[in-house]
């Protein structure tokens, strides 16, 4: 999952990039509002985290001008006043949530965790596909009642495509959203983890739940 931070504090960015990207996040950091308003309509992201007094352009204008693009990313807007009337106009400019600031790292994750479940229709922090369980909350994976171990990179993998079941998802895509720019991208990098999970979860199973769609991508499917 990709998420945008548009925060001009540089340290606090940082540290939250840092912190996310433990997580298995991928993260992109605009350090002022010009920069985060090109890139929240440029990039791929699954989140943006939006402060809202930024240089050049303030986070209220991003939002309003890429709700008014069309773009529905899920937007997190971060505040150092905690005031009903930043909460009401950010909420009337189509932010989905707030957090004032100073926060604590936990209670962002929680909010970025619900706002994926709100933005995919998934009700529970559990997604189960078949007898596949993935647990978002603990991160923990299971299949027919087995824990399955997976490395952050794998388990971002499957937790994406459990997200996003059932949809057709190509790889263009899928490197769009779990790979960084900066990562030596070889075009069959997602082949590879795909490999690797199939490995662990579908490997010992007779229904597979990994499928490859002819051409280009993957579906996860019960
Ligand atoms: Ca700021």
């Amino acid at each position: 999952m990709r998420i945008l931070i548009v925060e001009d504090e540089r340290s606090l960015a940082d540290i939250v990039k840092k912190g996310l990207e433990e997580e298995g996040y991928i993260i992109d950091i605009a350090y002022n509002g010009e920069e985060g308003l090109y890139m929240a309509e440029n990039e791929p992201s699954d989140i943006i985290i939006l402060d809202i007094m930024l240089p050049v352009v303030d986070g209220m204008t991003i939002l309003k001008r890429i709700r008014k693009t069309g773009i529905q990313t899920p937007v997190l807007m971060l505040t150092a006043k905690d005031t009903v009337i930043d909460k009401v106009s950010g909420l009337d400019s189509g932010a989905d949530d707030y957090l004032t600031k100073p926060f604590f790292f936990d209670e962002l994750l929680a909010r970025i965790r619900a706002l994926t479940r709100r933005n995919s229709g998934v009700k529970s922090s559990t997604i189960e596909i078949g007898d596949l369980v993935i647990d978002m909350a603990a991160r923990e994976v299971r299949r027919g009642g087995k824990d399955i171990l997976l490395s952050p990179r794998e388990y971002a993998l499957l937790e994406y495509m459990a997200i996003n079941k059932n949809k057709a998802l190509s790889r263009t895509f899928l490197t769009d959203h779990l790979y960084d720019q900066d990562f030596n991208l070889d075009s069959n990098v997602i082949d590879v983890f795909i490999n690797r999970i199939r490995n662990k979860i579908d490997r010992r199973f007779d229904k597979k739940l990994i499928h490859t769609l002819r051409g280009s991508g993957y579906m996860l499917k019960g």
